[in-house]
């Protein structure tokens, strides 16, 4: 799939940036999403495969692969906080749906994108409907023009039932696509991964049935204490990130494999052959630069199986998963952008692939928690600080 369905679209779709792959993503629907992990004839056991399926479709293309229609971070989202109602309710469609849809999950405001408590969108209870009035605006929400607009997907969205408590009012809501009040209004340009939508949705008195609070609880205990609805809260909210670390950290070691598998190969072509086995006083510069890239990928794979292999065994794995993304987000940097270097202007140009997959790479280095934030939340797990303590 990643060499004969997403490379030869390549180009193209980082070109024309906010065009619909239609042909990867009828192919993805109809065929490829048969075989993958957790889905009808695809493998079952787990979580390890997810993130083997992310790299190499990413070694295809970052891009495509997040516009695939997937329920994506939304779907992890839903896995980590819903009850099993609504797991059904909202991911049987994924399998069952007769065309594409997507998923989403939308956190990141203007003033909240790292300190996620701070979001300000703001969910208030309608007793009388039983139902969540939505009020606020989300940016750079990946997926977010499809699962707003293409009936069947839904967007997943944090809001606070009261700014008062802080990260204790925050609950994750899912607002079903065409949901009246929902408005998508703007796609972003970006540096790299192109092909991906990433949208700015405003919520207007957005009303979403009381049965679509993530993890949500019986009507009566709503009324008495709305800020005590959702059984998971911010917690469960959050423990989305311990499920889409390690899958954003095994999308970054796609990319940094296209950019040094194909170095490799450039360079064989050139006559240049890397001696693994040679003393290292004996290796060029060009030999060990190389081989400290292969096993710095290496180190970042092995960290994201780690994270995945946790998850799989019903393991806490938040310090594992941050661990990985942090590794994986600047290993793939610095491979992306020293394979550029490597090739010289070949690698410049736009005849190849490679300076796309520079810029491709830097974004597995933002979302889902920066570099520094990870970095942050490893520190804190290892020195046993709290969040308030170590900021
Ligand atoms: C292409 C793209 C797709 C995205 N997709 C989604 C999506 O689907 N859903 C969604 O909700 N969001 C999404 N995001 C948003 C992304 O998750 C945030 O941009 C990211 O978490 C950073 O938050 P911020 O923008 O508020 O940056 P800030 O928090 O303002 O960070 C700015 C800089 O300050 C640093 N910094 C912040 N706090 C600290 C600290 N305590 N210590 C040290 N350094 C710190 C950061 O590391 C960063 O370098 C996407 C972003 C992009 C670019």
């Amino acid at each position: 799939m990643a060499l004969e369905q997403m490379r030869p679209v390549s180009r193209r779709y980082d070109e024309d940036e906010h065009a619909l792959p239609t042909e990867w993503v009828d192919y993805y629907w109809q065929t490829g999403r048969k075989g993958a992990p957790g889905s009808l004839g695809g493998a079952t056991d787990g979580f390890v495969q997810v993130c083997i399926q992310a790299e190499e479709l990413c070694f295809g293309d970052a891009g495509l692969y997040l516009r695939m229609p997937t329920a994506a971070l939304g779907g992890s989202a839903v896995s980590a906080a819903g009850t099993p109602e609504q797991k059904e309710r909202f991911l049987r469609p994924f399998r069952e749906s007769p065309h594409p849809i997507w998923g989403a999950m939308a956190i990141t405001e203007a003033s909240a994108g790292s300190d996620s408590a701070a979001i300000q969108t703001s969910a208030r209870y309608d007793a009388e409907r039983d139902e969540w009035v939505l009020n606020g605006t989300k940016i750079f929400c990946t997926a977010g023009e499809g699962a707003s607009q293409i009936e069947g997907g839904f967007v997943v969205v944090w809001a606070t039932v009261d700014k008062t408590l802080g990260r204790g009012g925050i609950k994750s809501f899912v607002v079903p696509a065409k949901t009246p009040g929902m408005k998508l209004v703007g796609l972003e340009k970006k540096l790299g991964i192109r092909a991906s939508d990433t949208a700015t949705l405003v919520f207007e008195d957005c009303r979403v049935a009381s049965a679509n609070l993530l993890g949500g609880r019986a009507k009566a205990e709503k009324k008495a204490e709305p800020a005590r609805a959702g059984d998971k809260g911010f917690k469960g909210a959050m423990a989305t990130f311990d499920a889409s670390r390690p899958i954003v950290a095994a999308m970054a070691v796609g990319v940094g494999r296209a950019a040094l598998d194909f170095l490799v190969e450039e360079l064989a072509r050139q006559g240049v052959e890397i001696r693994y086995d040679s003393p290292p006083r004996s290796q060029t510069a060009l030999e060990r630069d190389v081989i400290d890239m292969q096993a710095e990928l290496q180190a970042a794979r092995l960290l994201t199986w780690r994270a995945a292999s946790m998850m799989n065994r019903g393991r806490p794995n938040s310090l594992e998963a941050s661990m990985a993304k942090a590794k994986a987000g600047l290993v793939v940097t610095k491979i992306t952008q020293k394979a550029v270097e490597l090739l010289g202007p070949p690698g410049y140009s736009k005849k190849l692939l490679v300076e796309k997959w520079m810029r491709d790479a830097k974004i597995n280095d933002i979302y889902e928690g920066t570099q520094q934030i990870n970095q942050l939340i490893v520190a804190r797990r290892i020195l046993e600080y709290s969040s308030s303590q170590l900021r």
